[in-house]
């Protein structure tokens, strides 16, 4: 998922609108746009779909005020809907609020038996409507009184942006899994998931939010508070190996430098005999770069990506990848016709996107394909809201790498080791490797049941 707030701009909604747009990778089936007037008018507009889907006849403009939130998100099968596209909307005495959110509550389980038991009635599966409740519930005169109580009842990786008719708050979860950060823009501010939608608002990066952190954003500028005195840097590595932009900065670490160091790394790790260094459009492109550059090998073209078609990783239902795959990919046969080929991809899944790739290869002319994998094997679920699927359908959770290697039919499988998935990272010492390490940052809650 990826979430915006703008403060203190005009036309805070077309901003809001335009910033979705480079934010889009990271979720495709649902988005939306809240904002406050000057008069504490609410307004919002949600949909299923992409945003060129959902907004469609000028309803930015109708979304008034010069302070909003945005969402975009991806939907695991058990929480679509539109009842679950954000930003959602809570009235209360104490007045009213909205709340977009990117990542996982680990505890959620436990935090929603709590409130049930309260009296609490859920509208939705989000966990947007979990930190609102409690929000509602703990004790404290102010705002930001309610929301550190709230969030220090919180565990997993997550970033909330919450607005009222005269304030944002950023918060970013205490281990610093998910990304967030802040931008200037005129004599206001953005929050964003990702630093690549500053561009096209006309804004400039200021800083990324710390982890543990609550950023207030409001007429006395900017102000932060601390929700933890526990706070560590363990961004996802995922964000840098397949989800973020490249030309988005993370923590202080672009994600095209981090992709390709890794595959310079993985030439050095995982070196091949080969004519020509291919990679998997386009979050591998980076990578296979880097291999190309450290190894000597030509870098080339040899496939090509369809515009237009969705991320298949991020779309929930298997028979959708499955046709996403053919949809998406082609090879450029000239080139990989009787080459022997490195073929970079950024990680593997479920192997499925793989065996036709190689194949696919194969039948363009290709003599050999040696696969080499930007990224640890995945062998763990994630629980911090990517959706790498269950242990099961994991090509690595229970084979060998030469048992994966037949399965995806390459002449040659290799993989870049934890060590190297770190020391690629330039800003973070040590992110998050728990879908390939097993180590979870957190305590996972899965055994523990709720008490009241
Ligand atoms: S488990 Fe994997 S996907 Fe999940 S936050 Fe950690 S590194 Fe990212």
């Amino acid at each position: 998922m990826g979430v915006l707030a703008v403060y203190g701009v005009p036309d805070a909604a077309a901003r809001i609108y335009y910033g979705l747009h480079n934010l889009q990778h990271r979720g495709q089936e649902g988005g939306g746009i809240a904002t406050f007037d000057e008069n504490g008018q609410y307004y919002r507009y949600r949909g299923l779909g992409l945003l060129s889907e959902i907004f469609t006849n000028g309803e930015v403009t109708h979304l008034l005020g010069n302070l909003g939130i945005g969402s975009v998100k991806y939907a695991n099968a058990s929480k679509g809907g539109l009842d679950n596209v954000e930003p959602l909307f809570f009235h209360h005495r104490s007045g009213d609020f909205a709340v977009a959110a990117d990542g996982n509550v680990v505890n959620a389980r436990q935090i929603s038996d709590y409130l049930e038991k309260r009296g609490t009635i859920f509208q939705t599966g989000t966990h947007s409507e979990l930190l609102a409740h409690l929000i509602k519930k703990t004790a404290g005169e102010d705002r930001i009184v309610n929301i550190v109580k709230a969030l220090n009842m919180m565990e997993g990786g997550f970033a909330f942006v919450i607005m009222t008719p005269s304030r944002i708050y950023a918060c970013r979860d205490k281990h610093g899994i998910k990304p967030l950060c802040i931008g200037k823009l005129g004599d206001g501010y953005v929050v964003s998931s990702e630093s690549c939608a500053f561009e096209i608002m006309g804004a400039t990066f200021l800083r990324d939010v710390k982890p543990g952190e609550i950023v207030s954003l409001d007429n006395k500028g900017l102000r932060s508070t601390l929700y933890s005195r526990f706070s560590r840097h363990q961004m996802c590595a995922m964000e840098y190996i397949y989800f973020a932009r490249p030309d988005s900065d993370i923590d202080g670490c672009n994600v095209h430098a981090y992709r390709k160091e890794a595959g310079r790394r993985l030439a050095k790790e995982c070196p091949a005999e080969a004519d020509i260094v291919v990679g998997v459009p386009e979050s591998s492109l980076s990578a296979a770069m880097g291999y190309a550059e450290q190894s000597g090998l030509p870098y080339e073209m040899g496939l090509v990506k369809h515009k237009y078609v969705g991320r298949t990783f991020i779309q929930p239902v298997q028979s959708m990848r499955e046709l996403g795959v053919k949809m998406k990919l082609s090879p450029v046969h000239s080139i990989v016709n009787g080459k022997r080929i490195v073929l970079v991809d950024d990680s593997i899944v479920r192997g499925t996107t793989s065996l036709k790739i190689v194949k696919m290869l194969r039948e363009a002319g290709a003599t050999e394909v040696h696969v080499r994998i930007a990224s640890p094997m995945m062998r763990f679920t994630c629980h911090y809201g990517v959706d790498t699927s269950t242990p099961e359908e994991l090509l690595c959770s229970h084979r060998t790498l030469e048992e994966a290697c037949k399965v995806i039919g390459a002449d040659s499988l290799g993989y870049l080791s934890p060590e190297s998935t770190r020391d690629s990272c330039f800003g973070c010492a040590d992110p998050c490797q728990a879908c390939f390490t097993g180590k979870y940052p957190t305590l996972l809650y899965d055994d523990i049941n709720s008490e009241d």
